[in-house]
């Protein structure tokens, strides 16, 4: 399946539709989830056309991810998350739910999160 430059995080990338941001760079675009499932909920994704981590764990050069690792751990500590913790997800296909093709890493925290997943 190509890559689907319409899905909603490209629109996000490209300003045609509006964030609450938290970070950029280069190559990173960190943002509040619409519908946040914690107290604090993070998107963190690359600028590049990745449409899940297998995509991006193959094809990104070793800058984007060396930037996107870094941004994330730089937005949990301007969060505040690192003490007492925070979770850090990502959704790769179907079976996962992943509901947007765009390659993203969820950061949850503000709370005790519980179980990783639901029973
Ligand atoms: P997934 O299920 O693909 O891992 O997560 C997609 C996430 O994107 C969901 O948590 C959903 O709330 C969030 N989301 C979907 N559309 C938008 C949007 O237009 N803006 C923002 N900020 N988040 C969105």
């Amino acid at each position: 399946m190509p890559y689907d430059p319409n899905n909603v995080f490209a629109k996000i990338i490209r300003g045609e539709i509006p964030c609450k941001k938290v970070y950029e760079d280069e190559h990173v675009l960190g943002f509040y989830d619409i519908a946040p499932q914690a107290p604090v909920h993070v998107l963190v994704i690359p600028k590049g056309a990745y449409i899940d981590f297998n995509d991006f764990s193959q094809n990104a050069s070793a800058r984007e991810v060396e930037f996107f690792v870094r941004a994330v751990g730089k937005i949990a500590r301007e969060l505040d998350l690192p003490d007492p913790g925070y979770r850090l997800l990502t959704n790769n296909g179907a079976n996962a739910g992943q509901e947007v093709p765009h390659f993203h890493a969820h950061i949850c925290g503000g709370k005790p999160l519980g179980r990783m997943l639901a029973n």
